[in-house]
């Protein structure tokens, strides 16, 4: 599909600069009055993903791609319940076993340095971390069975975001949170900030609408460019929040009137399909392919 004038140019152009800039203004009122940042990084968890939604209902950009009420209920439900405890696990996981080692309120060099930088410095390191682990994920088959389940739909909408296997998040998180939220030194108002941006790329980068930002796609991972990683037959773009690992190791991918023909897997065989949900739970640890699956299609 080629992406041509927008045909309606307000949602186009403007939905994520209003949920960026209302998500911004929240930020700064929270850091300046020091309201509860867990209260309000759920608030900002919540309120973008209820705005995307109604987007992509009403202006969805691939009609094929849309989020079905059998799609929610039969097959992504119980993994979003199961992402939403893992990743506070994860994350409580993670400042457990930094608490034990490392002052929680920021330390060493980077904590002397002004918030912004903290940020940025934060975010480079998660998304490193998070690069590495994802492109291993997609080339050892035993990785690939736990993140399959992410690029098994042929479908793209905002609630994806949420749709990964257990061990997937706690893999990644657990590490990938520890290290750059706990370990770098960064101060709690610094890995609120970066937590809160984390949050909005990754949901922002699976709605399926045609929302575009331009330039914008060479600093922040969003729509237009993580749609390619969810493409069948092609892959790039691994990075999550910025796509700086993906320009450095060659990765990127960016055709701006470019829309990927089909997505999802190379090959549908190879993978469990994710409404079977306890199959798919336990298919990291099975030893056996699926009837018809050869290993190597069953790695991408
Ligand atoms: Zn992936
Ligand atoms: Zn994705």
């Amino acid at each position: 599909m080629e992406l041509t004038r927008p045909s309606n140019p307000a949602i186009t152009y403007g939905t994520y600069p209003a949920i960026a800039l209302l998500t911004a203004v929240v930020v700064g009122l929270t850091v300046r009055n020091d309201l509860n940042r867990n209260a309000v990084a759920a608030l900002l968890a919540l309120v973008p993903v209820v705005v995307a939604v109604i987007v992509e209902w009403r202006y969805p950009l691939g009609p094929e791609w849309r989020m079905t009420k059998a799609s929610f209920l039969s097959r992504d439900l119980p993994f979003i319940i199961l992402a939403i405890v893992t990743e506070r696990l994860a994350e409580t996981l993670a400042v457990l076993a930094a608490a034990t080692v490392v002052a929680t309120d920021g330390f060493g060099p980077l904590a002397r340095l002004p918030v912004a930088v903290q940020v940025v410095v934060t975010l480079m390191v998660f998304d490193l971390l998070w690069y590495g682990y994802h492109r291993a994920a997609h080339s050892h088959s035993r990785l690939w069975r736990v993140h399959g389940v992410h690029h098994a739909p042929a479908q793209l909408y905002a609630l994806m975001h949420l749709v990964f296997h257990p061990f997937d998040l706690l893999a990644s998180r657990f590490v990938v949170a520890a290290i750059a939220f706990r370990f770098t030194g960064a101060t709690p108002d610094a890995i609120f900030i970066a937590v809160v941006i984390i949050g909005l790329q990754q949901m922002i980068s699976h709605v399926n609408a045609d929302l575009r930002v331009g330039p914008l796609n060479y600093v922040l991972v969003g729509t237009e460019t993580h749609r390619y990683h969810h493409a069948a037959e092609e892959r790039g773009n691994y990075g999550s929040v910025i796509p700086l690992w993906d320009i450095v190791f060659g990765t990127f991918v960016y055709e701006p009137t470019r829309v990927p023909a089909r997505l999802g897997l190379d090959d549908p065989s190879t993978y469990p399909s994710p409404e079977r949900f306890h199959e798919t739970l336990l298919w990291p640890f099975r030893s056996a392919s699926l009837p018809g699956a050869t290993t190597s299609a069953a790695v991408r």
